[in-house]
């Protein structure tokens, strides 16, 4: 179990990403960078060509890795590029990478001097990860990061369907031992 404080600087709300104002949103990229669908196609949308110019230059993102950009003209100041894994059966590692997501993507914030993270359900959408797993995986590896880590302030989930708040609030009840 987490400890409460780090438990208490998560917060789980339903909606749309692009518009969290904060230090850093995080993208559930593809490996390219290059752009694709769902959340990541939503942010380049809503940021602008200069992410798309940087990510350019970054090589593409190793699975369960991160990479910083610029935001672009999205409200948030920068967004944090993750590669989530796609999910087989859960016999190929996928939990540990999806937890290296949210784990990667906090440690470049802290590198940045960011204090206030937003984050979307990395591998939930076209990647296939069952929810309820997937929201246990990713509150404990924030909740376990951020007990080590008091400069960030506050993470954020940001989740676009009822069914995946809802999960991921269980999971933080579940986390806390509310
Ligand atoms: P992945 O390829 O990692 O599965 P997806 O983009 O397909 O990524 O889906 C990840 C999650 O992001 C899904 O739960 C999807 O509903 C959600 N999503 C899609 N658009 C947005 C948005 N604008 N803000 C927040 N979450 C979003």
């Amino acid at each position: 179990m987490a400890n409460t404080d780090a438990a208490h600087r998560i917060e789980i709300v339903r909606g749309d990403i692009t518009k969290e104002h904060a230090d850093a949103i995080v993208n559930a990229a593809n490996g390219s960078l290059l752009g694709g669908g769902g959340v990541d196609g939503a942010i380049h949308r809503a940021g602008g060509p200069a992410i798309l110019a940087e990510c350019r230059d970054l090589n593409g993102c190793d699975t369960g890795d991160a990479k910083i950009t610029t935001g672009g003209n999205l409200p948030a100041r920068h967004v944090i590029h993750t590669v989530g894994p796609v999910y087989r059966d859960g016999n190929h590692g996928e939990s540990a990478l999806l937890a290296s997501c949210y784990r990667r993507s906090l440690e470049v914030a802290v590198e940045h001097g960011l204090k206030t993270v937003a984050f979307p359900a990395i591998s939930c959408g076209v990647y296939g990860y069952p929810i309820p797993e997937a929201a246990r995986i990713a509150v404990h590896a924030v909740a376990e990061f951020l007990d080590g880590h008091p400069s960030i302030e506050r993470v954020r989930f940001v989740l676009f369907t009822e069914d995946v708040r809802a999960a991921f609030e269980a999971a933080l009840r579940a986390e806390t031992g509310s």
